[in-house]
């Protein structure tokens, strides 16, 4: 039987994403209710090897679950890769008796956390906290909801131009390594082609399709591309919508593309009501693992119900892109 939790430390960390806070809000909250001391690691494990660490109350989280970004700041810790890192940042939790730890963010910050419960035996919970949503047991992420629309809203309007002027657009959207916010964004705009790193869709494919739909005079006007898609498999350094853009145009010569880059403005924001509601059921549940004796995992929601992945295993393993989705993408834009 592991020992009691008594004081609670929460960070987020690597990529902010809109709902983080309303997690944090969730987690602070919970832990008062339940009698427990909790504190707030600023930016990331960064902020636990410096010592910038604060006592939090209920109000410190007042006002703050409709704001995007994250009130504890995140950062990405080249310190924290090393064991000597760790040693340091775990001394500053010891200091203060914290003693489990609500650790925010992606797949990177859970290896973090899972090497930290490893070593020194603190049991730890995370929440995936990622725009990306690729990560495994949980069919969604804080931020992707809240990213995805921005990108459907901003897509929208690029369509309203493309459709007056008859031309092709090429817009990029965020996701790092992961095709979600291109597969949910380009579904609910009705984009003629989607293009993410998870599916081999050659230029050869892509040109070969954008001619037969001219041929059935259908206008095609926007392609929608993940930042992760690599439009030629032997140069795999060559990613996005405006490589993809160049090989396209050497191949089709005469046709006119823009492209738009989204860029960031699909990471901030207010969350939508979905994050704010799935960061606020995870925050809870993250304090009644610790309490609970549920260490080690990751907090998700599967079919609406909460579910427990270990860190090893949610570190590991990718959400998959089903290939039912695929086919409603080819169907629906025929
Ligand atoms: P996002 O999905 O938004 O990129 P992430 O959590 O995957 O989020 P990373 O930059 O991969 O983002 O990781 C965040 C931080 O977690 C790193 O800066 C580092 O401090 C810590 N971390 C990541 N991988 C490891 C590792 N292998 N060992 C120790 N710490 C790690």
């Amino acid at each position: 039987m592991s020992a009691k939790v008594t004081k609670i430390g929460v960070l987020t960390s690597g990529g902010d994403s809109p709902g983080m806070n309303a997690a944090i809000r969730a987690v602070v909250r919970t832990s008062i209710y339940r009698g427990l001391d909790v504190f707030g690691i600023m930016r990331g494990y960064s902020g636990m090897i410096e010592d910038d660490i604060y006592q939090m109350n209920s109000r410190s989280v007042a006002n703050i679950i409709q704001r995007g970004g994250t009130i504890l700041k995140t950062a990405r810790s080249k310190d924290f890769y090393n064991e000597d890192g760790r040693k340091k940042a775990y001394a500053n939790l010891v200091k203060r008796g914290i003693d489990g730890l609500v650790v925010i963010g992606g797949d990177g910050s859970f290896t973090g956390a899972y090497k930290l419960s490893k070593e020194f035996g603190i049991p730890c919970i995370g929440l995936p906290g990622t725009i990306d949503k690729d990560l495994y047991g949980t069919d969604f992420t804080i931020g992707f909801d809240t990213a995805a629309n921005t990108a459907v809203q901003a897509i929208d309007k690029i369509r309203d131009t493309a459709e007056s002027h008859d031309r092709l657009f090429v817009v990029e959207v965020m996701g790092r390594h992961a095709g979600y916010i291109a597969l949910h964004s380009g579904i609910a705009t009705g984009a003629e082609n989607i293009l993410m790193p998870e599916v081999n869709t050659t230029l050869d494919d892509m040109v070969a399709s954008l001619s037969e739909q001219e041929k059935r005079k259908k206008l095609v006007n926007l392609v929608i591309v993940a930042e992760g898609y690599t439009p030629d498999p032997s140069q795999p350094h060559l990613k996005g919508a405006a490589e993809t853009t160049r090989l396209m145009e050497e191949r089709l010569k005469g046709l006119e593309i823009r492209v738009t880059i989204l860029g960031h403005i699909q990471r901030g924001g207010p969350p939508s009501c979905m994050d704010r509601f799935i960061a606020s059921r995870m925050g809870f549940h993250a304090v009644e693992c610790l309490i609970e004796g549920r260490h080690n995992v990751m907090v998700g929601i599967l079919h609406n119900n909460m579910h427990y992945t270990p860190l090893e295993i949610a570190i590991r393993e990718k959400q998959k892109i089903s290939e039912d989705w695929m086919n409603i993408v080819k169907i629906l834009a025929s």
